[in-house]
């Protein structure tokens, strides 16, 4: 299955795949070949790229998936990474400086509070899986 993630940075990963799993607003998805065309939002979690029974997993945040009806499969994220580039250190200053702002904020704005709780979870992804899958 041809196989595209892009984020603004560029084309992240570009190939033909078995599978991709994919961290949706409603749960985690499994992308086959042949998949029914189908679009989802993504939300902050680890992305699996099955290919030649090796997997590669990304940290991602929000996006938008699209299993296209000519069986392309294409992301965009906002942001996403590859485990091996991930800088743990900067993940967990990141989401202490958002998890201090949550705190000091009494009266916070819900959109203020969405947008802060959104950089915790894109962090979290990026700890997890920058912890997993070191070597
Ligand atoms: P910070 O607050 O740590 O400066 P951020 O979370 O605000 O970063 P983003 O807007 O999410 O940064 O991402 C900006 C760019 O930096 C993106 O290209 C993203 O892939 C990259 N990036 C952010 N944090 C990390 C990290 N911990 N490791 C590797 N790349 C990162």
């Amino acid at each position: 299955m041809p196989f595209t993630i892009v984020t603004p940075n560029g084309v992240l990963y570009q190939d033909d795949v078995e599978k991709v799993t994919i961290p949706t607003q409603a749960g985690e998805i499994t992308i086959l070949e042949a998949h029914a065309p189908m679009v989802s939002i993504i939300q902050a979690g680890e992305m699996h790229i099955h290919k030649d029974g090796n997997v590669v997993p990304l940290a991602v945040s929000t996006g938008f998936m699209e299993m296209r009806p000519t069986g392309e499969l294409f992301i965009i994220a906002d942001t996403a990474e590859r485990a091996e580039d991930i800088d743990l250190s900067r993940a967990e200053a990141a989401k202490a400086r958002a998890e201090e702002l949550l705190k000091q904020q009494d009266n916070m704005a819900d959109v203020d509070f969405a947008r802060i709780q959104a950089s915790i979870e894109k962090e979290l992804a990026r700890i997890s899986v920058g912890k997993k899958y070191r070597r």
